[in-house]
């Protein structure tokens, strides 16, 4: 067996324990592998042992995995900074960004999306700690930008995402998880999707209701 099928197995479990834990169905979260920094070989590893959603951080070595993998059936995910001016292969090549912050980025990637494909699935993501220079929107603008970004005719508004700050106090990940899901409570369209838990902290957060988890070092090792 190798370390990446071991490492998915394990994942699986936690995944199901945390399932058990909260009183939810293990098929109501999804894994979603993030491939940042790791080669094709080893995404093509994970592949064999039946993953299909990986999520990229960075356009060009998102694209290169896409190409070199070459198969229709895998679901590619962007989570990372988005600059405007590549918003285009973004929306050209990927089935979901987590990473909307803006309006003008969603009326871009709408423009963008080739008709022929499915609309793009789109999250909002929030910066719920308020900190200062951190990526996504502040929680008090979430509401208004879901009602901009909802209308746009080639994307689908899922949810929300977030990247709270790292701590292994479990009550602490728990409560900024919980804002998230509050958020999203207040917001008056429908959103099915918490995308929120990494390899750390991926238990409080199905605990506060994520339906998707973005795991990279529990799954592939540390980036160095
Ligand atoms: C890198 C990254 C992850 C994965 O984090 P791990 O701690 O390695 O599981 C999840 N989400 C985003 C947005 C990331 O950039």
């Amino acid at each position: 067996m190798t370390t990446i099928s071991r490492n998915l197995q394990d994942i699986h479990q936690r995944i199901h324990n945390a399932c058990a834990g909260a009183g939810r169905e293990p098929s109501s979260v999804a894994l979603l592998a993030v491939s940042k920094s790791w080669p094709v070989e080893s995404l093509a590893e994970a592949v064999l042992c039946g993953q299909r959603v990986f999520g990229e951080s960075y356009v060009q070595e998102g694209l290169a995995k896409i190409d070199a993998l070459g198969d229709n059936s895998l679901e590619w995910h962007f989570i990372g900074p988005i600059q405007s001016n590549k918003t285009r292969p973004i929306a050209e090549h990927f089935a979901w960004v987590h990473s909307v912050d803006r309006f003008k980025i969603a009326e871009r990637l709408s423009v963008q999306r080739p008709p022929h494909l499915p609309p793009l699935q789109i999250c909002l993501q929030i910066n719920v700690d308020g900190e200062r220079n951190k990526a996504g929107c502040l929680p008090e603008e979430a509401a208004s930008l879901c009602q901009a970004i909802a209308p746009l005719p080639h994307l689908t508004l899922r949810g929300l995402m977030a990247i709270p700050e790292q701590t292994t106090d479990v009550m602490r990940q728990r409560q900024q998880f919980a804002r998230l899901r509050e958020l999203r409570d207040t917001i008056d369209i429908s959103l099915d999707t918490l995308s929120m838990g990494m390899s750390h902290d991926l238990e409080a957060a199905i605990l506060e209701g994520a339906t998707i988890v973005r795991i990279g070092t529990a799954l592939f090792g540390s980036r160095t």
